[in-house]
């Protein structure tokens, strides 16, 4: 049977559909999961007091490469923490069992949103969100945001497969501008100077013992952020502080049409070359300043070393779209202004074009709209090849004779796929 995923913009908005699922007998008949970030889910308090989403994605991705001992609170039912000892990673992730012990208490409650999975974890005491992920394989019905499915990349993490499944996209009059801010990119002045500088401490350190290939990478990289931080200092032949370019006028514009990105960018997925220079950046800076305690040195250091070298990469990952897809702004100094003003930002124009690979994969993708006056339900037929505009059928606030349950706005466009 084919895998339904249910997707909408905001965590509340996936709680009010599964409140509503809830009232249904598809409720106990269908395997149903909710996805989300880290951000919701950890329950591991050295990590969640972090406090952004980028942080704690950052943490927690460390603690699992982490092979060192390490202690951390957890957070109990009573909202006290307590510290465990551990060997290996995060300690919400070392025990199989109690993964196991969580995916049954789940499949016995039926449908769960975020917060009824952050509960089960922190009863059981194991990670909701690496056990959500692991039911999604059995799972009939997923729930999740939009960023999770709509990105290629986060699909490809948390291993969905839309290849014949059912798409369903709630509220989407706010799929344009999800999907178009899901692919911008940026990067400030600070953040430019910061990864140089790193980057130029980690060469000057470990030049001597590094392969050819990594070292030329390594180097390609400072040229670069060289010369994004030149374009956003020079001011000369420019009248205006902000311009707006394409891809290919921004590469040859600063000489750098000459650098395979697509390879660099091959390097920077694979080499983990971004948290070998973050965590020596780290090291320095524990080195300079005392060690004092982690969580500081987490923030100032690897923390924010991670977030800039990242935004980086993806700002290097955007000039491999066609040239046409976006424009780059170029935001340089103001006279007397601060220098984090200065950025230079990847503008997505093209959402179609972004969405048509989940188009193409699933055979059927439906989203629902609400207007001022009446319910739009579009229902995609991919399989068939037609051109989307051709496919949209628009459903009047009544299709009774189509919708299993009524009254229930989160729940008509599940109904009339089914
Ligand atoms: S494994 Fe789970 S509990 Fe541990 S840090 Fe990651 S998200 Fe948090």
């Amino acid at each position: 049977t084919p895998k339904v995923y249910f997707t909408s913009r905001t965590h509340s908005q996936l709680s009010q559909f599964v409140r509503e699922l809830k009232r249904t007998d598809f409720s106990g008949k269908l395997r149903t999961v909710c996805l989300g970030s880290r951000k919701s889910l950890c329950i591991n308090m050295d990590v969640q007091k972090l406090g952004s989403a980028n942080r704690i994605n950052e943490r927690c991705l460390e603690l699992q490469k982490n092979k060192k001992s390490s202690k951390i609170k957890v957070e109990g039912d009573n909202k006290k923490g307590h510290r465990t000892k551990t060997s290996c990673g995060c300690p919400m992730l070392r025990n199989r069992s109690l993964q196991k012990q969580f995916r049954s208490e789940v499949s016995d409650h039926g449908a769960l949103d975020i917060e009824d999975l952050a509960q089960i974890g922190r009863k059981v005491g194991t990670c909701p969100y690496y056990g959500a992920r692991d039911m999604v394989r059995s799972a009939d019905l997923v729930v999740l945001p939009y960023q999770s499915l709509l990105l290629k990349s986060a699909r490809e993490s948390l291993g969905l497969n839309l290849k014949n499944s059912v798409v369903i996209i709630d509220e989407a009059h706010n799929l344009a501008d999800s999907l178009t801010s899901m692919y911008n990119s940026k990067v400030t002045s600070s953040q430019l100077r910061a990864v140089l500088s790193h980057l130029e401490a980690y060469l000057n350190r470990f030049q001597n013992v590094l392969g050819a290939g990594n070292r030329r990478y390594i180097q390609t990289l400072t040229v670069l952020t060289r010369s994004f931080l030149r374009c956003l200092i020079s001011n000369e032949d420019c009248s205006s502080a902000v311009t707006s370019l394409t891809i290919n006028k921004f590469l040859f514009s600063l000489d750098i049409d000459n650098i395979n990105i697509v390879k660099l960018c091959q390097y920077l997925k694979e080499s983990n070359i971004i948290h070998k220079v973050s965590g020596y950046a780290n090291k320095l800076f524990f080195t300079e300043n005392g060690a004092g305690d982690l969580n500081h040195g987490q923030q100032h250091g690897e923390g924010s070393s991670i977030t800039s070298f990242q935004a980086l990469a993806d700002f290097l990952r955007s000039l491999l779209y066609c040239n046409d897809d976006g424009r780059i702004i170029v935001a340089r100094h103001k006279p007397g202004g601060h220098s984090e003003d200065a950025y230079i930002k990847f503008v997505m124009l093209c959402a179609e074009k972004t969405f048509s690979e989940v188009m193409y994969l699933a055979p059927y993708v439906a989203w629902r709209q609400e207007l001022s006056y009446f319910t739009c339900v579009f229902i995609n037929l991919s399989s068939c090849r037609l051109q989307m505009t051709h496919m949209l059928l628009l459903w009047p606030v009544e299709p009774s004779s189509l919708l299993k349950k009524q009254g229930c706005a989160c729940f008509q466009a599940y109904c009339l796929v089914i």
